[in-house]
């Protein structure tokens, strides 16, 4: 039984008397999230947008979007996703009962979106009114070899900016739409962009959404406040920390990108040559079960250094797979992280590492 009940629930709140870290948790289904909170999640910390696309009506208008030549037709085929997004989000606020919600953006390489079989492309041309040799010369002119590497993340935002402006009004409803519902709640919504490695990436898409957002707050007549924030998970952004810390009200470290570009091992290729090679022993860990905290974690370290000073109020969290793992969790302690973030099974071990890291900080001394 892993519900706040009995012993287990005993233990749990004993460890809540000493963590400083708060524990929050991945989930992008309303039944997740409510499994987390009763796990003891204290918010979500990412909530990938990702599948909510691969629904079939969705997926169509998403291709629609994509094949489009001007803003207003990709705007067109883009409101057609807009009702079920906003649901979505409603759902996950309702579930979360007040307690903070980061939503990501769109992050998928674009590969992920375009039709490969030859109906789907026939329906896809049909209802363009294009040929399907154009159809397939476009989804040709998308391809790349190394897509993860590629056009996704806030880069996809960057070209179609009307898929963030999309997301910030579907986030934006949602959280007045409960907020009204529940006078007594605090919906802060926090917008988060990923991939970022530049800070004039985020400046682009934030620009998009505060002018969204705005315009649809003083349409409601409503006050809601809400974030915009970033993924560290490259590199080049944990170096930059005090450029983007400039524009981001958070940071959230991203760990399984950023080992992935950290070591340059391709964390879609676990189990193959990557197990062997651990095998060797010349690596310690697999990077990506165990922060490596001499250089992702550095990275890390690094991050909050520069960015804090720049920014006093930016709060920090972790949300790879990392956010779940002990040993990784008691350093996201140590380096003043604000929070973790984890499915929702490993909330509660997460709590208890988060415990353990305060405790043994408090004999250290
Ligand atoms: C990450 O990169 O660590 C992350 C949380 O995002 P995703 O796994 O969706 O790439
Ligand atoms: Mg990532």
């Amino acid at each position: 039984d892993a519900t706040i009940a009995g012993e287990f629930g005993r233990v749990m709140a004993w460890a809540d008397e000493f963590r400083t870290l708060k524990v929050r948790t991945n989930a992008d289904t309303p039944a997740d999230a409510k499994k987390a909170r009763e796990l003891g999640a204290e918010g979500i910390g990412l909530c990938r947008t990702e599948h909510m696309f691969f629904e079939e009506d969705r997926i169509a208008a998403f291709r629609e979007m994509i094949c489009s030549d001007t803003v207003e037709e990709r705007e067109a085929a883009l409101e057609k996703i807009l009702p079920y997004q906003q649901g979505d989000f409603e759902a996950l606020y309702e579930a979360l009962e007040g307690n903070p919600v980061t939503i990501r953006f769109l992050d998928p390489p674009l590969h992920e979106f375009v039709p490969t079989e030859e109906a789907d492309i026939e329906k896809l041309a049909k209802s363009q009114g294009k040929s399907v040799e154009t159809i397939k010369n476009i989804i040709a002119s998308l391809h790349e070899f190394n897509p993860m590497m590629g056009h996704r993340g806030c880069r996809l935002a960057v070209t179609y900016p009307e898929i963030a402006k999309m997301q910030t009004k579907a986030v934006i409803r949602a959280a007045i739409n409960v907020q009204k519902k529940h006078s007594d709640w605090t919906v802060k919504p926090e917008i988060m962009i990923p991939l970022v490695c530049e800070v004039k990436e985020l400046k682009y898409v934030k620009k998009v959404v505060v002018e969204t957002a705005d315009a649809e707050i003083a349409a409601a007549g409503i006050n809601l406040e809400y974030e915009v924030g970033t993924m560290i998970e490259i590199p080049r952004a944990a170096l930059t920390a005090d450029e983007i810390a400039k524009e981001a009200d958070f940071f959230c470290f991203g760990t399984n990108d950023l080992t992935q570009m950290t070591f340059g091992f391709s964390r879609d290729d676990a189990g193959k040559f990557l197990n062997a090679y651990y095998d060797t022993k010349i690596f310690e860990n697999d990077p990506f079960a165990k922060l490596d905290q001499t250089g992702v974690g550095k990275l890390m370290e690094m991050a909050i250094k520069l960015g804090k000073p720049v920014n006093p109020k930016l709060h920090v969290g972790i949300c790879g797979e990392h956010g779940g793992d002990p040993s990784s969790v008691e350093f996201c302690h140590k380096i003043g992280l604000d929070y973790v973030s984890c499915s929702p099974f490993r909330v509660p071990i997460a709590r208890l590492a988060a415990a353990q890291a305060a405790i043994a900080e408090k004999k250290a001394k």
